[in-house]
């Protein structure tokens, strides 16, 4: 059964498409996330580029004007639907490439209902905003996961407890049992990060290594391709390590996870066919659940355990800020391209083999 039925958007962006001058698409974003890496591929592709800014982050876009080619200008990033807005774009034969912030910034009604052809699976935002509709489509994967609690269930065991929407990690605790869970909950419900206890997700916490995986499915070549892998460095949690244990005991330090950036990982080769083989289950659960299926770049982020067992706690559907490390390629990208493929070029580029093989429609809804 599909998880959603087709949005009103995506028709509609469909029929834009058919007025599109397909000679002179450009490629457009939200100037930020990852959005600098996507300007760059876009005209290593030679693609005509548009940023969409808000005006206190123009004058450090204006510092690439040579990656950029329109600015539009926005009081606030919510007046993106606004009609003039969205006919700007599609005069510029605009195709949207949503980064890590677009729905977080947009909305998720905009970003969604949007009349402006999308790079990628536009019916996959509503799945990532809702936190349970996340694992389900992990678990109807077969791809590993943490074991889930509902809040007042008997927790036998450390876990980590989110809050909903993407904060990057803010607010989430640690707790040891379901006292502890509730006390947590109950605070940030008094601190209005949480509406309901209900809002939030239990999840087993994972002991091991974090791994986050960079991937692409072309529909053009129907391959998964592993593009990079990366850790993300988190304060505090990544800072704890750097004090002598007693230290946080004594101060009764929490720990967070709030990110702060992204560190390089080069995986052990022995790892990479499970890595793989997961990417590919996560795009055949897309195909099933969420018909035409996954499009484009998306990441799975996982814990390593001892056993060398990857467990997926999250993914993201669209460009992760982890691909910034590889503006100029990564050890990977390099096997299946043999030049400088970042991701954001290897969208351009997905972009660029579908319009010569009039198969547009396939990769953007
Ligand atoms: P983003 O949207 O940036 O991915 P987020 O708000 O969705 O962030 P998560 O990625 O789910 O947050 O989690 C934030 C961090 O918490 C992870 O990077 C990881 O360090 C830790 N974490 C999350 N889930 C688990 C888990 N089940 N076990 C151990 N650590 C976890």
């Amino acid at each position: 059964m599909p998880l959603l039925e087709a949005l009103h958007g995506e028709a509609m962006s469909k029929e834009a498409l058919e007025k599109y001058d397909f000679n002179a698409i450009s490629i457009a974003t939200l100037a930020s996330h990852s959005s600098l890496q996507i300007f760059r591929g876009a005209k290593q592709e030679g693609f005509r580029t548009v940023a969409i800014v808000v005006e206190n982050r123009l004058w450090f876009y204006k510092q690439f004007k040579h990656l950029i080619d329109y600015f539009i200008v926005l009081r606030s990033w919510r007046e993106l639907c606004r009609r003039d807005v969205v006919e700007e774009l599609k005069k510029l034969s605009a195709v949207i490439v949503p980064h890590g912030s677009y729905v977080e910034y947009v909305g998720l009604e905009c970003a969604e209902s949007i009349e402006v052809p999308i790079f990628g699976l536009r019916k996959l935002f509503r799945v990532e905003a809702d936190q349970w509709a996340k694992m389900k489509l992990l678990q109807e994967a077969g791809i590993p996961t943490p074991r889930l609690y509902k809040v007042g269930e008997e927790i036998d065991r450390l876990v980590i407890v989110k809050l909903p929407g993407a904060k990057g990690g803010r607010g989430y605790f640690l707790a040891k049992n379901s006292k502890e869970v509730l006390e947590g909950l109950r605070k940030r419900v008094e601190e209005g990060l949480l509406n309901s206890l209900e809002e939030a997700m239990i999840q087993e916490y994972l002991f091991g290594v974090p791994a986050y995986y960079h991937y692409f499915y072309s529909p053009v070549l129907d391959r998964v391709e592993m593009l990079g892998a990366d850790i993300r460095y988190e304060t505090n949690i990544d800072g704890l390590k750097r004090l002598p244990p007693k230290f946080s005991i004594e101060l009764d330090l929490e720990p967070t996870f709030v990110v702060v950036g992204n560190i390089p990982l080069v995986l052990r080769e022995s790892l990479l066919p499970k890595v793989l083989e997961y990417g590919v289950r996560f795009v055949e659960a897309t195909k099933r659940m969420l018909p035409p299926g996954a499009i484009g770049p998306f990441c799975l982020e996982s814990i390593i355990g001892e056993d060398m067992e990857i467990r997926v706690f999250e993914f993201s559907g669209r460009i992760v800020a982890g691909t910034n490390i590889y503006v100029n390629g990564s050890p990977y990208s390099y096997l299946y391209w043999d030049e400088p493929m970042s991701t954001g070029r290897r969208i351009a580029r997905e972009l660029k083999m579908a319009i010569e093989k009039g198969v547009l429609e396939k990769v953007v809804t």
